[in-house]
């Protein structure tokens, strides 16, 4: 309910308040008296008043001296005032009252059409800053409430992406075990029916991995948890190892994939390599998917737009089933599939072309679709590059001929899942490396302070202590130890994102390993380690 403006009535006569209030009998507004200055101070402390009509001359504090008390305090330091005086006419009166913040002054005896009108207008100017008040009010709560409403949502997401993120983390840890296994029992002396069954359990743990890290993906992006990791690198080189990744399936499928790169596409770009390649093997994997007859061909170009710098297209063409035209623009969506009896036939999840669009634009480009049923469809997307020359780009070290002598190392490796222990010690020992095994970051210490191996393999998951938290133990020591040799610590977690492995790098490991324990990757990074030595 709106309340009425108040106005202060001071003077230390009371006949003149109640004739005050006659004269301003029909503004609606409540009037509070005061009979002196120290009254009218009292009566500021619990109201807020739209103006305050005070008489100069009063025994004690007079009018002044009153007014200049309010202006030191917040709530009255703006008040209007208009001065009811006497002797008004005179000059030093009227410096007075200004310079003690008066508004207006008014003689006495008061002509009543004087005051209104006066009042008329401090009434109309305290109304409308009324009106602003509330306006801003109503703006800051409005504010108010979506920031708090966007929170909530921001609070929402998170919490999913937390729960999936944790999700598939406890799904992977034993899938992990399981794939480990079978690389393990492949490479063991099988009977051919043996060897096909073990294909089978391989492919079908691998593809439940694949749509694992597709959730995991997706709801990290959708948490805005991704970030990109742009360095240059060789593109040919990059196409190369997506086309022998992917090489076989089409043979599989006996349908053909080739690659075309225009001549003018730069060799070396700079770009997130492994996003470009996580949209390619999602495009490149469904073209062959959806192909019976005929096959795939990758075609990259240049194509440099004004003022948008350097673009190039990837585009992946197929000779597949093709999809309908009132199909094309939903499929980018989550969980969303052309026709519900593909995912029969083919299998998937429907989330590959929207992490595909969601990278494409993080990294600067577009995505989509030309395609015509029955006869093929063309999937493209763009990608803002800079280029970059060959000298930036790293020597790879499988090129530099490193042979390394594995049992050199003294290895140590801090996992606390048994099964990854297992798995982990088994395919070191297919490269000839010996670990000793211990299953919390406390025990690594431990150990490490007691053995100094070489090498440590640290799973950052642990209870007790982490591998991080282990890690920068491991470090202070060999920092006030110096005539140690450091180990070279590599962080071994099944979170594949470069969030984790910046926090990994930050908190004083070398390198970093994702699971599940490959057997290339292990080769892979104590060859590096062996050629930093
Ligand atoms: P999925 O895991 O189901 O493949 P995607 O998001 O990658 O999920 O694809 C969504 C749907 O788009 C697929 O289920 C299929 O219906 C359609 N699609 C994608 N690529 C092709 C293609 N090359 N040819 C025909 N249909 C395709």
């Amino acid at each position: 309910m709106e309340t009425k403006p108040k106005i202060l009535i001071v003077d230390d006569r009371i006949a003149n308040l109640i004739s005050l209030e006659k004269v301003l009998q029909d503004f609606d507004v409540e009037f509070v008296r005061a009979l002196s200055g120290n009254d009218a101070l009292k009566a500021t402390l619990h109201n807020y008043f739209a103006l305050a009509i005070i008489d100069v001359q009063m025994p004690d504090m007079d009018g002044y001296e009153t007014v200049e008390l309010m202006r030191t305090v917040e709530r009255t330091q703006y008040l209007p005032v208009i001065f009811v005086s006497a002797i008004y006419s005179d000059e030093f009166y009227i410096s007075k009252g200004i310079e003690s913040g008066a508004v207006d002054f008014i003689s006495k005896p008061i002509k009543p059409a004087i005051l209104q009108g006066k009042v008329k207008v401090f009434l109309d100017l305290y109304r409308q800053a009324e009106q602003l008040r509330q306006l801003l009010h109503e703006k800051e709560q409005t504010n108010k409430d979506l920031k708090e409403a966007k929170e909530k949502a921001e609070y929402a997401t998170y919490t999913k992406s937390m729960f999936l993120a944790n999700m598939s983390h406890e799904i992977r840890t034993p899938l992990n075990g399981i794939i480990g296994m079978t690389e393990i029992l492949e490479n063991s002396e099988l009977t051919k029916d043996q060897k096909k069954n073990l294909e089978i359990i391989k492919i079908s743990g691998e593809n439940l991995l694949s749509i694992i890290n597709d959730i995991l993906d997706f709801s990290k992006i959708e948490a805005g948890q991704i970030e990109l990791d742009v360095f240059p690198f060789d593109l040919e080189k990059q196409l190369n190892t997506v086309y022998n990744l992917l090489k076989f399936k089409a043979d599989d499928r006996h349908i053909y994939l080739k690659i075309e790169i225009d001549d003018n596409v730069p060799r070396y770009i700079r770009s997130d390599s492994l996003r470009i390649n996580q949209i390619l093997i999602n495009l490149i994997n469904n073209a062959i998917k959806f192909t019976e007859r005929g096959g795939v061909i990758i075609k990259v170009k240049l194509s440099t737009k004004k003022n948008a710098g350097s673009i190039i297209k990837f585009e992946v063409q197929d000779t597949g089933i093709g999809i309908p035209k009132e199909k094309q623009g939903t499929i980018f969506q989550n969980f969303t599939q052309a026709d519900a009896s593909t995912t029969r036939k083919y299998g998937g999840t429907g989330l590959g072309l929207a992490i595909s669009k969601k990278l494409a634009y993080m990294l600067g480009g577009e995505i989509g679709l030309n395609s015509e049923p029955g006869k093929g469809s063309v999937f493209w997307f763009t990608v803002k590059v800079e280029f970059a020359n060959a000298d930036e780009v790293e020597k790879d070290v499988e090129n530099t001929g490193v042979e390394v002598n594995f049992s050199l190392f003294k290895v140590l490796l801090a996992e606390d899942n048994i099964i990854n222990q297992k798995v982990g010690s088994m395919v070191l020992k297919t490269l000839g490396l010996y670990c000793d095994m211990v299953s919390n970051g406390k025990e690594a210490l431990k150990m490490q302070l007691r053995n100094h191996y070489d090498v440590i393999l640290m799973d950052v998951h642990m209870p007790e202590m982490d591998g991080l938290e282990a890690t920068g133990e491991i470090r202070k020591y060999y920092a006030l130890h110096t005539d140690k040799k450091p180990p070279v610590i590599v962080a071994v977690t099944a979170n594949a994102f470069k969030e984790d492995r910046d926090r990994c790098i930050a908190a004083g490991m070398d390198y970093y390993l994702s699971k599940p324990f490959k057997t290339n990757d292990i080769k892979q990074v104590f060859k590096t380690i062996a050629s930093n030595r």
